[in-house]
């Protein structure tokens, strides 16, 4: 069996900066750091981060950690939330990706251009909320055509879309508004690396026999190139860790793609490696 795997893989820049900001700290610090929820969507690291003293804050009041330090992950907070902590004096390591303010600062700019605002991205996932919290005026999350109802027709629209966004669905809900709407300006927002991801593993699942994503469930960017392969190569794997593999793999596959979603860290893939290579 023979292994192809992606080039991007493992981390992506923003999360390999939110986890080395956070280790430089609590090496600085000496003592336990939060995180204003988990750090990455891979709950294998996070508990690894754990034993670093790297701990998401899950429900505990920000009043409890005013001795500590506060590491704002790579899709970021809600203004309101990163304003309170300030407040309170905790020092805050800001690990917002680069990329993820970019839409921040557009959707800013249609705001004060009287536009309403169109965020296509998952209404529920972190980065989205946390990009609705600096609008400043009419805002929409858009997930399907379905959910343009929910912008009024006759309005004048900024567009902006969630970092980690399939390019296919993106481009196809802009066509959709640009068709309802003469005054439309559209930022596009998918990073870089989430198209390359997502371009490879789907080149790569045209190569091969089956397809190994690497990744949390929870991680909304690995779902999605795991839902790219499976549409390409339906011998997909969607696994977060290498017990998970069936070895050998049914059907015995001759070529075996093998690509992570972003958050992934380079020892999981070493380990899913090491065990596909076993059968
Ligand atoms: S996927 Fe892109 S935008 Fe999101 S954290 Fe990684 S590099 Fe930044």
């Amino acid at each position: 069996m023979k292994i192809l795997k992606a080039k991007q893989i493992g981390y992506c820049y923003g999360v390999r900066r939110a986890a080395k900001l956070a280790r430089e700290q609590a090496m600085l610090d000496g003592k336990m750091v939060f995180t204003l929820g988990p750090l990455m969507h891979n709950p294998q690291e996070v508990q690894r981060l754990e034993g670093e003293g790297i701990v998401p804050l899950e429900s505990r009041p920000l009043v409890e950690i005013m001795e500590h330090s506060l590491v704002l992950r790579s899709h970021g907070v809600s203004a309101e939330l990163q304003a309170q902590a300030e407040s309170l004096g905790i020092r805050v390591i800001d690990a917002t990706c680069p990329y993820v303010k970019q839409p921040r600062r557009d959707l800013v700019e249609f705001g004060m251009e009287g536009r309403h605002v169109i965020i296509i991205g998952d209404s529920d996932h972190p980065e989205v909320l946390a990009q609705i919290s600096y609008a400043t005026g009419p805002i929409s999350v858009v997930e399907t055509l379905d959910d343009l109802k929910k912008v009024p027709i006759e309005t004048k629209i900024g567009v902006v879309a969630q970092t980690t966004l399939n390019r296919t669905k993106f481009e196809e809900i802009v066509g959709a508004l640009a068709a309802r709407h003469g005054d439309m300006k559209v930022a596009d927002t998918i990073c870089a690396e989430t198209d390359l991801r997502q371009k490879e593993c789907k080149e790569l699942a045209e190569q091969s026999d089956a397809v190994v994503v690497v990744g949390g469930r929870n991680s909304a960017n690995t779902c999605r190139l795991a839902a790219l392969a499976n549409w390409i190569e339906p011998a997909t794997y969607h696994i977060e860790k290498a017990e998970e593999l069936q070895i050998p793999l049914p059907g015995s596959p001759a070529l075996v793609a093998l690509c992570s979603g972003a958050s992934t860290p380079d020892w999981i893939i070493a380990e899913v490696e090491a065990r596909l290579r076993e059968s």
